[in-house]
This record gives structure tokens, C-alpha cells and sequence, in this order.
């Protein structure tokens, strides 16, 4: 028997008509997309398509990308039984920027089970930001930070580290399928359906953690750009670091983050006797050059990479913005689909993995009711993750738009309650409610606001 799908208009027929789903992984025998708690409203975003479907979907969910945040996902999914695929565009192992996790990371990897494989972590203590004009110097060890989370960090080489969470999920019971790239996804009444090419599969769940790509973002026209944020970033890779470099990380492998007037440099130190280096400015116009102009200049980076071999240059622009309807129904965006802020504060995979666990939470009891269609099932963890999101956003605006760096990282309070509380927030423990100085990062966020400050993410197209 064939069943109707009728999206935007168009009619699509599907195969199959058996409108229950007995899983025995799931250990529950329900109604497939059983609408419960789902208010459709004319013109919201969040609700794609309009048509019907009868068919009984292939998967509880399908997660597209397995960057961390895809995988967070399908390892707390897969582990509680539930039918998870993932479609991941790329042949793993592949290379990857955003390689200095932060403490809230270390915790969160330590709760998916991946054990820190030393050829894949390396010990990080905590940040130091450097200013070559003036010669200061200001180190943050997480150590100093409120009672929290894990007191140090690790600095990743993100092709294995990646491969490692993947790994994981497969361990979990997840399905992953290298080199398909999903191109489209059409949103019924009971069912999600996910276009790979000429191909589909049918699922109850869909989770978007397409990074960078956006997928859903860009599908839905709901992308919204930080104007005043990073702008672009060139980096590149060195191996074979000379001793005395390799000495002058150990054995806390802070990263640098070397001021500039437009913006910063990083420099991070990796397994295998690498450092990742690049440069990110918040003016229009980067190229590669840009980064050797700086090298060829600095002392630091003279030293730290004399005789050091240079792989391929990369550059990557437009990364700071916002999904302005990052959840609905059937659907959740994780990791830079949902949000990506600004590099700086390397707070990329600890958001992406924490929200990759955090939508799985509210998503494995909606699977198990039948309540997954629910467009405002994901409403309460929006409303948290805001806070984090929020958290950043006021501090990376502060970095490039105010005195912030010279008065609370060069001048960084000595010691007592302001100093933990801005090293707490440096080590992404921004979930938490009792941090004085998070606190006034949101009031003044609110203030601006108010005030008609524009610290919006503005409209741009993608
Ligand atoms: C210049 C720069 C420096 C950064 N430095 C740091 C740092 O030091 N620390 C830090 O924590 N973060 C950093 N980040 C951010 C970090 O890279 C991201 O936040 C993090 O990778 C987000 O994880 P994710 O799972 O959302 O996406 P990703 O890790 O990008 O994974 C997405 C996956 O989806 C796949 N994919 C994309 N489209 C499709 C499709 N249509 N179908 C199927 N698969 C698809 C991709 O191949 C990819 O594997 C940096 C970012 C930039 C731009």
C-alpha cells in the first residue's frame, strides 16, 4: 500500500502503511509521530511542511553530521536503546578546526564514556593571553576557578578525537554512514523525511548537527549573523616543533591567545608535536597572507616555530551567528547549527556537546510517549541553553567592542570572588546560577538590549 506526503505542495509517495512501530531495542511498542501536545501556528518557523505521513519510519531518529555535537546525540540516544542513524558527509578520519576544549568538555566527554586516549589529548591547564606591543602576559588555570566542574581541559587533535566519538556511537548501537550528505529534509504530520541525493529515509526525529553547513538553518531562512564578532580565521598546522618550543608549552599546554589590534592569534599545542596556529579578524576582506604577515613579524611565533614544518593554510569566514529557530517539530539543532558565537573563548565543542546530551535527555522520554512531534518539546532546554549562549555572547562582545581585555584579562582581579567568577565562565561552566560576575555579563547584555544597543545578530544571506 502507498500513503500520500504532501510538502509545500508537492506529492510524494512513500512505501508502507503499518502506522505502529514495535522496537524491541526501544522495548515499547507505540504509535509512530502519535500527535500529542503538537499546536501547528501558521508561519512558524519551526514547523516545515504540511503534509501527512503513514509510513513507518526506518529510524527513531536520524542525526545529520558527526561532529561532536551529532555524536553527544546519538551516544545517549543509542544507549538507551533507541534507533539511531547518523549521516555524516565525510570519510573519517578528517581534519577539523576547533581543537582547545574547555573543562565543562573534559566533564562531559568523561559522562559519554570516551576514554582520553593520550595520542588524542593532551593536558590543558587553562589559557594565556598575551599582548606582543606591550609585553604582558596573563595566565587563567582552571584550577582557580568556583567549585565545579574538572579543573583542567585537554587540547585536541580533532580528525582522531572525532573518530573517537564516532567510535563511540557505533559502540552505543548508533548506525553511522559515511559520505552522504544529507540535501533536504521535509517535515509531516508523522514523520520526518531525510533527502541523501536520490535517496530517503523515513524517521520520527530529526537532529541537525551539520556544524558550520547549517543545514536546517539555511533551509528554513532563519540564520542570523553577530555583526561585531570574528569576521574570518586563516590557520594552519605545524609538526615537528623544535625542543626548545616543545618546552616552552610543557607541561601545562596553556593555549595563547595573542592580541592584535583587530582582532587575536591562537597558538595550540597538540599531540604528535603539533601546534595549531591562526589568526581570526573582525574586518571584512582576509586573506591567507594575513597570517604569514603576522608570523614573519613576531617574535612569539618566530621562536615557537623555528625550524617547524607548515602544512596546507585554510581559511573559514562568516562563522558567528545564530539559528533563530534552532528547535520545533520533530527537530532540534546541535552544536554550530543551533549557535556558533566566536572562537575565542573555545567554547564551540563544549556548547555542541552539551546540548548534543541535553536534547537527547528531553527527547528519549517525548520517544518513549509518543510525544516527539511536540513543536515545544525542546522550549525548557532553549530556555537554559540561552543562558550559556547568552554568557558568551556578552563576553566575546565585550572583547572586541570594550576595554574587557585590558581591564579584567591584563588587569585580571588578583584574587577573590571576581577572579574565579571570570575563570569559571573562561572554563565554560556557564550553566550554573550562583557567579556574580556571569550575572553582570547578562544584566549588561539586557541593557544594551534595552537600550537599543546593536548587539543583535542581524539578518544576512547564506
Ligand atoms: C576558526 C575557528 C576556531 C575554532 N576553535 C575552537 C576551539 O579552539 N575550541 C572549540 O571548542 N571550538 C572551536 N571552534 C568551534 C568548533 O569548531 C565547533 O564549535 C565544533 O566543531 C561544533 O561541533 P558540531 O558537531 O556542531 O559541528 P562540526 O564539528 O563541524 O561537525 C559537523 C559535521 O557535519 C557534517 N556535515 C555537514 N553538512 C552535512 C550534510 N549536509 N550532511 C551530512 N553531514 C554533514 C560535516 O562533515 C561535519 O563532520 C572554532 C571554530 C572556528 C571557525
Amino acid at each position: 500500500m502507498r500513503d500520500r506526503w504532501t510538502t509545500e505542495g508537492a506529492d510524494v509517495s512513500v512505501h508502507g502503511s503499518d502506522i505502529r512501530s514495535d522496537d524491541a531495542r526501544f522495548g515499547m511498542t507505540r504509535d509512530v509521530g502519535g500527535r500529542v501536545g503538537g499546536t501547528r501556528v501558521a508561519g512558524d518557523p519551526r514547523i516545515q511542511g504540511r503534509g501527512e505521513v503513514a509510513a513507518r519510519p526506518d529510524w527513531d531518529v536520524v542525526i545529520a553530521g558527526a561532529g561532536p555535537g551529532g555524536t553527544s546525540s546519538a551516544i545517549r540516544l543509542a544507549e538507551a536503546g533507541v534507533r539511531v542513524l547518523v549521516l555524516e558527509r565525510e570519510i573519517f578520519p578528517r581534519f577539523h578546526i576547533g581543537e582547545s576544549l574547555l573543562p565543562a568538555a573534559e566533564l562531559l566527554v568523561t559522562d559519554l564514556g570516551v576514554d582520553p586516549d593520550p595520542n588524542v589529548f593532551l593536558f590543558k591547564r587553562g589559557a594565556q593571553f598575551v599582548c606582543e606591543e606591550t609585553g604582558r602576559r596573563q595566565s587563567f588555570d582552571f584550577n582557580e576557578a568556583m567549585p565545579g566542574p574538572q579543573r583542567h581541559a585537554w587540547q585536541v587533535d580533532r580528525a582522531r578525537f572525532d573518530t573517537l566519538l564516532r567510535d563511540r556511537a557505533i559502540e552505543a548501537g548508533a548506525e553511522v554512514r559515511h559520505g552522504v550528505r544529507v540535501d533536504r529534509v521535509e517535515f509531516g504530520a508523522d514523520g520526518v523525511r531525510v533527502g541523501t541525493g536520490g535517496d530517503r529515509v523515513c524517521a520520527r526525529y530529526f537532529i541537525d548537527a551539520t556544524g558550520q553547513d547549517r543545514l536546517l538553518g539555511k533551509q528554513m531562512g532563519t540564520i542570523r549573523a553577530y555583526e561585531q564578532f570574528g569576521k574570518a580565521a586563516v590557520y594552519t598546522h605545524y609538526s615537528q616543533l623544535s625542543e626548545a618550543t616543545q618546552q616552552e608549552f610543557a607541561p601545562y599546554n596553556d593555549i595563547r591567545i595573542v592580541s592584535i589590534p583587530d582582532g587575536w592569534l591562537w597558538a595550540i599545542p597538540l599531540t604528535k608535536n603539533r601546534l595549531s596556529v591562526g589568526l581570526v579578524t573582525r574586518r571584512s576582506g582576509l586573506r591567507k597572507k594575513r597570517l604569514d604577515d603576522y608570523i614573519d613579524h613576531s617574535p612569539l611565533f618566530q621562536r615557537l616555530l623555528a625550524g617547524a614544518h607548515r602544512h596546507a593554510t585554510e581559511l573559514v569566514g562568516n562563522f558567528s551567528f545564530e539559528n533563530t529557530a534552532p528547535s520545533g517539530a520533530r527537530f532540534a539543532c546541535v552544536g554550530d547549527s543551533a549557535c556558533f558565537i566566536d572562537p575565542v573563548f573555545s567554547s564551540g565543542v563544549s556548547l555542541a556537546i552539551h546540548r548534543g546530551l541535553v536534547v537527547a535527555d528531553r527527547l528519549l522520554p517525548a520517544l518513549e510517549s509518543g510525544r516527539e512531534s511536540d513543536p515545544d518539546l525542546m522550549q525548557p532546554m532553549e530556555a537554559s541553553m540561552k543562558r550559556g549562549y547568552d554568557t558568551f555572547a556578552s563576553l566575546v562582545y565585550r572583547f572586541y567592542n570594550t576595554r574587557f581585555v585590558e581591564n579584567l584579562i591584563y588587569n585580571a582581579p588578583d584574587d577573590g570572588r571576581l577572579r574565579s567568577g571570570v575563570i569559571s565562565v573562561l572554563a565554560g561552566d556557564v550553566f550554573r546560577e550562583d557567579n556574580d560576575f556571569q550575572d553582570m555579563l547578562l544584566a549588561s547584555r539586557r541593557h544594551r538590549k534595552r537600550a537599543g544597543g546593536s548587539i543583535e545578530a542581524h539578518e544576512v544571506p547564506v
